[in-house]
């Protein structure tokens, strides 16, 4: 499992966040920032299901969750539990009882608002139910899907009005005057109208995400609501495209958030298989110094110095370090300009020349090696630190 380290002194203080416990893995409460994603099978389909969270799990996903559209896939999540080993997220919108079958089947944790699943009677069932197992429930706003009026928006306890650390000032997010709330606002009066509803039942293993596709309206919601409570926060950007575009927009809105302390799970949604928002939520992750996981490669951009083609030995040694769970850094230069000096400060580097490269490993110059045995070099000594 990959390790957590200790936070960057550079980075601002994380929010404090209550902790959960997800399955085993612990949310919040100064737990390292927990990486998941959720499979795009059908869950009723297990033998896929299955298949899908196991990639996940070769690339280091954390929490796993899963839509159920239907009550096969609220049983199908017990034959699905057996066979893997990272907890499961129920997915559940409207019905009830699929949220009880989802429980009864051993869902590590479920994702719905209570108040689309009806009646208080109901509501009531799921959350006794969930607390009965110690499950902890996801409360996610969408801003695409709020309410078209909040009918009494609820102030939260510890609302002095008073800006902290996190929040925006009040006028930026409410333009100065309360007559037409901003999204922001409706997505936070939205989530804590869902979350007062569960304290009502006394239950308080909640966690909370407030999406939009659009980072200012996600960051503000964020920011808005993070002194409000103290449940964990799940941070993303919601439907945010196929991952060329996707990546970039989840990684300004995921890290800006977590730039500021905010945020204790994060997912990189995109139109793309699972595996590559795990992969997107590893590296934002490793940007920030949060975590450390697996090899960071350090390779310039190459330019009209350079006398090897860098492009297609970076990528090359790229592909070579999926398969290294170090948490080490690789450096791949181009010439002698910058190339001495950043694979110096890697754990094992080369700075390229006119058809050969100097080897370098923990600072110090270890020979100097061919163009085509370049990435064999620099590979073997990775495998040898
Ligand atoms: S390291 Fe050399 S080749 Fe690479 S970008 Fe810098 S100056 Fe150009």
């Amino acid at each position: 499992m990959p390790e957590h380290k200790r936070q960057n002194a550079l980075l601002p203080p994380r929010r404090k966040s209550k902790q959960i416990l997800i399955g085993g893995v612990k949310v919040g409460g100064g737990a390292p920032v927990v990486v998941q994603s959720m499979t795009s099978t059908l869950t009723q389909d297990i033998t896929a299901t299955v298949r899908q969270i196991k990639e996940l799990e070769e690339v280091d996903c954390e929490l796993v969750r899963v839509a159920v559209p239907d009550i096969e896939a609220a049983r199908a999540i017990k034959d699905i539990k057996k066979q893997i080993s990272i907890p499961l997220i129920a997915d559940i919108h409207f019905d009830y009882r699929l949220a009880l079958a989802a429980l009864e089947s051993g869902a590590d944790g479920l994702r719905l608002n209570p108040g689309n699943i009806g009646e208080p009677e109901r509501i009531k069932k799921v959350v006794l139910a969930a607390k009965e197992r110690g499950v902890p429930i996801r409360i996610g706003v969408n801003a695409g899907s709020l309410p078209s009026r909040m009918d009494s928006p609820v102030k939260p306890e510890n609302d002095k009005g008073v800006d902290s650390r996190w929040s925006l000032p009040r006028t930026s997010i409410r333009g100065g005057n309360d007559r037409r709330r901003s999204i922001p606002d409706r997505m936070v009066d939205a989530a804590l109208a869902q979350i007062r509803l569960l304290e009502s039942l006394d239950f308080d293993l909640i966690k909370v995400s407030l999406k939009a596709f659009d980072v200012p309206t996600t960051v503000a919601a964020y920011r808005a609501i993070a002194d409000k409570i103290t449940y964990p926060l799940h941070i993303g950007i919601t439907e945010a495209g196929p991952p060329r575009t996707g990546v970039i927009r989840s990684s300004v809105g995921i890290g800006t958030l977590l730039y500021l302390g905010i945020g204790d799970t994060i997912r990189v949604s995109l139109t793309a298989h699972p595996r590559e928002e795990v992969i997107a939520g590893w590296e934002i992750l490793k940007s920030l110094d949060l975590r450390q996981h697996g090899p960071v490669l350090v390779s310039c951009p190459t330019c009209g110095r350079a006398e090897v083609d860098i492009v297609k030995l970076a990528q090359e040694v790229e592909a070579e370090l999926t398969r290294i769970k170090k948490p080490i850094r690789v450096a791949v230069m181009g010439c002698a300009v910058n190339g001495p000096g950043e694979a110096k400060d890697a754990d094992v580097g080369i700075a390229a020349g006119k058809g050969r490269a100097i080897l370098f490993k923990k600072g110090r110059k270890i020979g100097v090696v061919e163009e085509k045995d370049i990435v064999r070099a620099l590979m073997r000594e990775v495998e040898r630190l």
